[in-house]
């Protein structure tokens, strides 16, 4: 059934100023899941066997893209409101002990709640980089939690050497997957290259012969990989010297997550190859991955989120973060240099936009986080009626500065409503049962490894640690635990 959306500031995109035009009054028809016209125009003829919407006062956004995420952690909700990235990949990571604690039950709800706190706060488009490859009984729930979400995601599978569930037998599994994607799908199969990545430049078993088979097998559609460099342990995934060519890839999407120590000629591969970094700012803030280059790529770049269960799960935040974050480092640029700031170096705009448009085109997508005639109906109305957005008359300001998950009314998805009237709407599992099933998950895998294990000499045998500096309201010039 067709929809309208009538009567509500729509922030829609111009193609030819790549920029958002607000239309403070305007009506939203959507038929078969796309957007087919957008009216200004009092008297639009509305079809008769149209639902209508009456959204006057109301912001009419694209839908927020996540370009990355693990969303199986979920579960891991506050368990480690401190911890850093080092101490993360020992204790909770997908090479962790911790993911014995999960049954693959606890695996599909977990993934699910992620994905229900997004769409809950307006997040329509993931790219998941699904490291849940521990062992085989594992990956089919992760990949069933996508499909039953509602939202739209590019499952990215990371292939990998695991003990007891080999890489033939990960593209087996994979394989699998691939049979319940059809061209329609929400849900499109994607890779994480992390552990394939391990045998790029030595690979004696030639174990990436047969890659291009299989992106071409199961119809990849986005490629994606962790990519730290700086200090971090090498792992040949910079983008100046990686070669996915023997993947044959030109015409796949690929996206480096992070990425927070670019080179100047990673930047320029990024641009001459039109492929995207995802930057995660909480996550590069609150783990210390650092963020030292993300300022200089807003052109090649799309914001992400990883790990929802330490932090917000909404993209708004991210783009808050990201925002502000951004300002500071370029005002401190002038400030350093003794000079007042003339300018306020990034716009709200350019913040909205790569939260919506930039994961469109990271994806390579031109009908996703954009409002025009063609595109995907994936649809954020925000109420703007709150004690916190009252009084809004620039809708963008309203939405990068000031909304919360709480002001989303409704969300669709391919014109389906996900969250209407500010509930979710119930789709395979009644948000009930999910919170019960949920709970008990949460609660038996959070006692089964609070303790985190002692950390290693060195990450990964390799990366040298440093002390740092605590910041204290108890003492001043702390050492590293806190002691004066
Ligand atoms: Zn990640
Ligand atoms: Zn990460």
């Amino acid at each position: 059934m067709s929809k309208v959306l009538k009567d509500g500031t729509v922030l829609m995109f111009d193609d030819t100023t790549k920029s958002i035009r607000v239309l403070p009054k305007a009506s939203v028809l959507i038929e078969n899941g796309r957007i087919t016209a957008i009216s200004e125009n009092p008297d639009f003829q509305i079809p008769e066997n149209a639902e209508v919407l009456n959204v006057y006062g109301k912001i009419i956004s694209p839908g927020f893209i996540n370009t990355h995420i693990h969303t199986w952690q979920t579960v891991y909700r506050t368990i480690g409101p401190n911890v850093f990235l080092s101490q993360y990949f020992e204790w909770l990571g997908h090479m962790s002990g911790a993911t014995a604690a999960f049954t693959p039950d606890d695996v599909y709800i977990s993934s699910l709640a992620g994905y229900l706190e997004g769409l809950h706060g307006g997040v329509t488009s993931y790219v998941e980089h699904a490291h849940n490859n521990w062992k085989e009984t594992v990956v089919e729930p992760g990949f069933d939690a996508a499909m039953d979400s509602g939202a739209r995601v590019w499952w990215c599978y990371d292939v990998a050497d695991r003990k007891g569930f080999a890489m033939k037998e990960q593209w087996e599994a994979l394989g699998k997957l691939g049979g319940k994607v059809t061209e329609g799908s929400l849900v499109q199969m994607g890779l994480s290259v992390d552990g394939l990545s391990g045998l790029f430049g030595n690979d004696p078993g030639g174990h990436l012969g047969y890659v291009p088979d299989m992106i071409r097998k199961l119809n990849i559609q986005a490629i994606t990989m962790h990519h730290l460099g700086g200090p971090w342990p090498a792992r040949k995934t910079a983008p100046s010297d990686i070669d996915l060519s023997t993947f044959q890839t030109t015409n796949i999407p690929i996206i480096y997550s992070h990425a927070p120590f670019l080179t100047d000629s990673d930047q320029t591969a990024l641009r001459e190859k039109d492929h995207f970094v995802s930057i995660t700012p909480e996550s590069e803030f609150h783990f210390g991955h650092g963020q030292t280059t993300g300022h200089l790529i807003t052109d090649q770049a799309s914001l992400g989120l990883d790990t929802n269960w330490t932090f917000s799960g909404d993209m708004l935040s991210q783009t808050r973060l990201w925002l502000q974050n951004v300002r500071l480092t370029k005002s401190h640029r002038t400030l350093e240099a003794g000079r007042l700031p003339r300018t306020n170096p990034f716009p709200v705009e350019e913040a909205f936009l790569m939260a919506t448009r930039q994961g469109g085109r990271a994806l390579r997508r031109d009908d996703i986080g954009v409002i025009k005639v063609g595109a995907k109906a994936d649809l954020v109305v925000f109420n703007g009626d709150s004690p916190n957005m009252l009084g809004w008359s620039d809708p963008i300001a309203a939405v990068v500065l000031h909304a919360n998950p709480g002001d989303v009314e409704h969300v669709l998805v391919d014109g389906e409503f996900r969250k209407r009237n500010f509930k979710l709407v119930d789709r395979v599992i009644a948000w009930e049962k999910m919170r019960e099933r949920f709970l008990e998950a949460s609660r038996r895998i959070q006692k089964q490894i609070k303790e985190p294990p002692p950390m290693p000499e060195r990450l990964w045998g390799v990366g040298e640690f440093g002390d740092v500096e605590m910041a204290s309201t108890k003492c001043y010039g702390c050492g590293p635990r806190g002691t004066q």
